[in-house]
């Protein structure tokens, strides 16, 4: 039915920005056959973030990870329209959105306008750099598949170089020396996915980077994984200790060059100081900063303007300071942590609601028709409109009885290499800590039943047999 949209002129329009977490839990569950519903973004698929990390060295193949969001849209019952496409500006008074397609194959029409009844903004976050110099131009971020795309082909990168023709021994450290900056669940996975792919591949094909190849993670707070329970973050680190991950706490990184990082150190007695820390590969995963479309848009809002990190959001997820435009994901600030989970269920509580609004304007507009009815009626038919009416303002008190979205933790998971998982669970009102090979064979299957569709959990399952059987890919693309 996507090739039929023809915009209902008695219905509003809705539309939707993003194709992340946030805003595909709610198309999943939107009944389109109520609005008119637009989908603007610039990634024309559904990205399975929690498995990004296993894709940087070749364990699982991005494709797997992906789905189309045609393929989404496809099903649904009334026909969607989708524009690959970046919102650029939101214009709040006007009811527009200015859409631009970025797309290196130009057409005729790169920029336009898109009108809204109701929108919804579900952009994510883009990655926090602190206004940290270098960061931008020397590291590699883990958001999206090109990034991962990138680490895994700067780590054959760095271990070829380091491998050619009289290298010096310094520059040899150097180049093997793999920095991640920031220890929450980005950075800590990437690392132990770079250490798992070291020692199970490239030291069998490389035996002379052994004592050499080296991942550090670099921490500013006292400890890692900040979310998870003390004993759980104890954890960690000593498993981090045993596979030679290196982990460097109460250390902030300052400055950023194409060959070092800048890094301020606490020592014990509380003292400062500066180190400099060569590296051939920098990741860096410090957090969410604000997309520029999102800032653009908190600054029309009155509202808004005490907020820094999002949109400010009412327990019905509306934008506070408008009427017509909500928010879901990271972009929305809430009080939840911006993880897939809060995303995915606050799509799932706007599908709701938009369904039960739709039933509620066509009883609303049935109600109004039976009682114009009903004034000019017979007597003998009046008390049939009568009972109507009295049947669908019962029917009307059930449908507006959608309560206020309410957050359900399931728990935090991550994996931490050599096989190896945390997970923090919360299970019949009850909290589980635990870590170990277990937890990760729990979280194996945990993320291969949250995968978008059954596609995406034979090709990953398919991708981690292909590994253990093969190992991982250590060619150069
Ligand atoms: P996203 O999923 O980031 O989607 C944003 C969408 O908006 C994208 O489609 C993007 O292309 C689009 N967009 C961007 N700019 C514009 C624009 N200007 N106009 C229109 N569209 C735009 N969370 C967990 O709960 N569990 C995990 O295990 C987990 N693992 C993670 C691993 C990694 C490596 C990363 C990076 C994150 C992980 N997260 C995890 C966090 C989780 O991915 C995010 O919280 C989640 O993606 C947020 O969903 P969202 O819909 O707000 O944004
Ligand atoms: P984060 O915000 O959780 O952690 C970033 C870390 O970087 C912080 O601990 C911070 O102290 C540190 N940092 C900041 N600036 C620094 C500097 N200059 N030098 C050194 N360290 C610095 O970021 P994330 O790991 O990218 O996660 C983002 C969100 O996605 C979080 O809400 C997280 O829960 C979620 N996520 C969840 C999972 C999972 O559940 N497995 C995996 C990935 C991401």
């Amino acid at each position: 039915p996507n090739d039929q949209f023809e915009p209902d002129p008695s219905k509003k329009t809705l539309v939707i920005l993003g194709s992340g977490w946030g805003s595909v839990a709610l198309l999943k569950k939107l009944d389109t056959e109520n609005y008119n519903v637009i989908v603007v973004s610039p990634r024309n698929f559904f990205l399975f973030t929690p498995l990004l990390p296993s894709c940087t060295t070749g364990y699982i193949e991005h494709r797997s990870i992906m789905e189309p969001i045609r393929n989404i849209l496809r099903h649904k019952k009334a026909a969607v329209k989708y524009y690959e496409a970046e919102a650029t500006k939101v214009d709040y008074q006007n009811k527009k959105v200015h859409v631009k397609d970025d797309s290196d194959v130009k057409g005729d029409t790169m920029e336009t306008e898109i009108e809204f009844d109701m929108l919804v903004v579900g952009v994510g976050a883009e990655n926090a750099t602190f206004g940290i110099p270098g960061v931008k131009e020397h590291s590699c971020f883990l958001k999206e598949v090109g990034d991962a795309q990138k680490i895994r082909k700067k780590i054959m990168d760095c271990v070829e170089t380091a491998l050619f023709k009289g290298q010096s021994e310094d520059e040899v450290k150097r180049l093997l020396h793999m920095v991640v900056v920031g220890g929450g669940p980005t950075g800590v996975e990437f690392a132990g996915e770079l250490q798992d792919y070291f020692q199970e591949d490239l030291l069998k094909w490389m035996p002379q980077i052994k004592g050499s190849f080296r991942v550090t993670l670099v921490e500013a707070l006292p400890n890692v994984l900040p979310m998870f329970s003390k004993q759980l973050v104890d954890y960690t680190e000593s498993s981090f200790k045993e596979e030679h991950i290196d982990i460097r706490t109460k250390t902030m990184v300052k400055n950023v060059t194409d060959k070092t990082i800048e890094a301020s150190v606490t020592l014990p007695d509380g003292t400062k100081q500066t180190e400099i820390i060569p590296y051939g590969l920098l990741v860096w995963a410090t957090g969410n900063a604000v997309r520029p479309v999102v800032k653009d848009l908190m600054g029309q809002i009155p509202a808004q303007k005490d907020e820094r990190r999002g949109l400010k959001v009412n327990e019905y997820l509306v934008v506070k300071g408008t009427e017509n435009i909500w928010a879901v994901g990271d972009c929305a600030i809430a009080n939840y942590a911006p993880t897939a989970q809060v995303a995915a269920q606050e799509g799932a509580f706007l599908a709701r609601l938009f369904n039960t609004m739709a039933k509620t304007d066509a009883i609303e507009t049935e109600l109004q028709e039976l009682s114009e009815k009903q004034a000019t009626a017979k007597a003998d038919d009046r008390n049939h409109i009568l009972d109507l009416i009295s049947e669908r303002q019962k029917q009307l008190r059930r449908t507006r009885q959608v309560g206020p979205f309410q957050y359900s933790h399931q728990g935090s998971l991550a994996y931490i290499g050599a096989e190896k998982a945390v997970a923090d669970v919360s299970w019949f009102s009850g909290n589980f800590a635990s870590g170990g090979t277990m937890t990760y064979i729990f979280w194996k299957s945990a993320y291969l039943s949250m995968c978008f569709s059954s596609r995406n959990r034979i090709l990953v399952m398919m991708d981690w047999i292909k590994s253990r059987m093969f190992g991982r890919d250590v060619s150069r693309e």
